[in-house]
């Protein structure tokens, strides 16, 4: 079962805050009457997740234990627990949690930026960090990003550092399958798409992917199971016309039915039956 947790925080932005209204939004727009649950591949969505509410965290000081905690919750339940940001931020005390339970886990990231600062402006728990926090601590055996395109001399230099796969926007072929061999999780950053497709994004940066090809590779990519996401970096208040919260829903949705189908297969496997 999927659980859907929303974690409204935005203090680690550097630059605007906003995406702490974001979650609410996403639900919104999921069973908004203008589109249905179904996914692209047959998968009706109804029913099929756990909404566990918003976690209030009160300070700054204590949304890494918060946070680690509720997800550690869900996992702890057998669930696969996709996030709603929220800042880029949250991603470094979730991946706590899924390397507390799975001894290996790849992350794909998708991102205009590779939030891979040591850290911004003095701090360490910045969206602009969460991946130099997760990789110096070793919670993921490989780090996948797709869409970068805002790569300075100091973020190449901790890409090479970390050994991070970088599949910058500029180089991005639509015929690139990704591949894993481990458990799977998405941390996936609403501005890798191209503002005119997803404009509701604090750091807006054009030159991204269309929807449809981000799409694409999330139905597209292999790997033996899709263990947990985030959604993150949906900024409300730039985003008038509503399409960026659509778009967010559209994206749990196909990340859900890769995760469910993943889970069938692995439940049909153990000889156990799951009704999809
Ligand atoms: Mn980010
Ligand atoms: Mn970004």
């Amino acid at each position: 079962m999927i659980s859907l947790i929303g974690f409204p925080c935005d203090f680690n932005s550097s630059y605007m805050r906003g995406a702490a209204t974001a979650p609410p939004l996403i639900r919104d727009a999921l069973r908004c009457s203008s589109g249905n649950l179904w996914t692209e591949s047959g998968i009706d969505l109804e029913g099929k997740w756990h909404d566990c509410g918003d976690v209030e965290i009160d300070t700054p000081a204590s949304f890494l234990s918060t946070i680690e905690r509720a997800v550690t919750e869900e996992l702890d339940r057998g669930n696969l627990p996709i996030s709603l940001g929220g800042d880029h931020s949250i991603t470094f005390p979730i991946a706590k949690a899924f390397s507390a339970k799975y001894s290996q886990i790849e992350i794909l990231h998708f991102d205009a930026h590779p939030d891979l600062y040591e850290d911004f402006e003095g701090n360490l728990y910045s969206h602009a960090s969460p991946f130099a926090r997760i990789m110096e601590s070793r919670l993921a055996s490989r780090l996948v990003q797709v869409g970068i395109r805002t790569m300075n001399g100091h973020q190449r230099e901790q890409a090479r550092l970390f050994s991070v796969e970088v599949h910058e926007a500029k180089d991005w072929k639509d015929t690139t399958t990704l591949r894993f061999a481990s458990p799977v999780y998405i941390s996936f950053d609403m501005d890798v798409l191209d503002p005119a497709f997803a404009p509701g994004v604090s750091h807006p940066e054009p030159g991204g992917l269309s929807t449809r090809q981000i799409i694409s590779i999330i139905q597209n990519f292999e790997a033996p199971a899709i263990v947990g996401a985030d959604i993150v970096e949906f900024n409300p208040l730039r985003d008038p016309s509503g399409i960026t919260a659509t778009t967010a829903a559209k994206i749990f949705k196909e990340i859900a039915a890769r995760m469910l189908k993943a889970d069938r297969l692995q439940q049909t496997e153990m000889g156990h039956e799951q009704k999809l």
